[in-house]
């Protein structure tokens, strides 16, 4: 494994000075052209058959080497976001109000160095497919490339991503089998009552009271209806009612963010909150109406595709650096749609973990440029041995 990582670390400079190059022209979702064009370049010029414009601005690299059956499907996000950079970093983006503040920048690099190297030097059998996917911040842009045939136009047996993170130290694998990452949802529960002046409530129906006491009820919901086992969240994050001190407002609005990391959860959520909006807005005389929208599925990693990325990580970094089975996290991840559809398995890779370092989308974050070969390593590892042909030791 040496080898590979050596190698990989000799030509490592095209691949920093290509991921600052994205980092100083951050794009939004589904606005990704110029990284988009930048990633189909690169991968023609290096023998790829590719394809554009798949979910607005996706590319899909695929190489097929002998004739082996296997479909590896590999996959990176491309889009930045909506922040101010305060990095401080020579690269810093040329846009303002936008950054790569997810490390987006870094995951392209980390693919597009082992693009390059699987095209010159990479020994495998079957079907090479390496996905560049706009919008994950929010848009969606998996579910868009699925609805635009991803996964008909270029089948995978399997799919694998990652994603950097701080906190952990720089270049340590982060794995898990099982639910990784929550389901996002959103609620706007909106209550309607009788608006009024504010020295004679008895003439009115006041939503402002009844929004306080639903706040309060929510809360009930994770600590009362979740088991105690599952991990749940559910936060009001806005509360919007009223102008003036002596009038009472006819309506109240409530915005919610509710996470699970377990379907079964998802729907209690789902069911106990759409409940408690109805009897408490009854029992203040007022209306409520839910509107709920799904966001992200909950993220969750396959056993057999799990212990398939544990073995590469294992052979490339030895025990001492990597996290078999690392803890969930709250936050989501739209890899999640594609594991609905194909098998695979989702993993970290420590973007440092020096003091004050700060999380991903804060203003400060910046990718660790020394992941790039180590992260490049891992995705030629990992395509060589699920594509291995039959009798082909894989190079250490
Ligand atoms: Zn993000
Ligand atoms: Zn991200």
């Amino acid at each position: 494994m040496t080898y590979l990582l050596e190698a990989l670390r000799s030509r490592v400079g095209e691949f920093v000075s290509l991921r600052r190059d994205i980092h100083r022209h951050p794009e939004l979702a589904f606005e990704e052209h110029r990284t988009a064009a930048l990633v189909a370049e690169k991968l023609e010029g290096w023998g790829y058959a590719v394809e554009r414009g798949l979910g607005g601005t996706g590319v899909v690299g695929t190489l097929v080497r002998g004739r082996g059956t296997r479909r590896l499907g590999l996959r990176a996000d491309m889009d930045a976001l909506p922040i101010a950079e305060a990095s401080g970093a020579a690269w810093s983006s040329e846009r303002p109000g936008l950054m790569h503040a997810c490390g987006h920048d870094g995951h392209t690099a980390m693919l597009l160095g082992a693009a390059r190297h699987l095209a010159e030097e990479g020994r495998f059998d079957g079907t090479l497919n390496l996905i560049f996917q706009p919008a994950e911040e929010g848009g969606g842009g998996a579910l868009r490339m699925m609805a635009d045939g991803l996964f008909e136009r270029h089948p995978c047996d399997a799919v694998f991503a990652m994603h950097n993170m701080p906190g952990i130290p720089q270049g340590d694998l982060v794995l898990r089998e099982g639910a990784a990452m929550a389901s996002s949802d959103y609620a706007t529960i909106t209550l309607t009552g009788i608006g009024g002046h504010g020295a004679m409530p008895q003439h009115a129906a006041d939503p402002v009271v009844a929004a306080a006491s639903l706040v309060m009820a929510l809360q009930t919901v994770v600590s009362r209806n979740v088991d105690p086992l599952q991990a749940a969240v559910v936060t009001v994050g806005a509360i919007h009612a009223g102008r003036a001190n002596n009038v009472i407002p006819h309506t109240a609005t409530l915005e919610l963010s509710v996470r699970a990391l377990d379907r079964g959860v998802r729907a209690l959520l789902e069911q106990r909150i759409r409940a408690l909006a109805q009897a408490q807005a009854e029992s203040f005389g007022v209306q409520a109406a839910v509107e709920w929208r799904q966001g992200y599925a909950v993220l969750v990693n396959t056993p057999a595709e799990t212990a398939f990325a544990r073995e590469v990580a294992l052979e490339l970094l030895g025990p001492e650096r990597v996290t078999l089975q690392g803890p969930p996290l709250t936050g989501s991840e739209d890899f999640a749609f594609m594991l609905e559809r194909v098998p695979g398995s989702y993993l970290f890779i420590g973007n440092g973990d020096a003091p004050g370092s700060c999380m991903v989308h804060h203003p400060g974050y910046d990718f660790n440029d020394d992941n790039i070969a180590v992260g490049s390593a891992y995705w030629v590892r990992l395509a060589e041995k699920f594509l291995a042909a039959e009798g082909s030791p894989v190079r250490q």
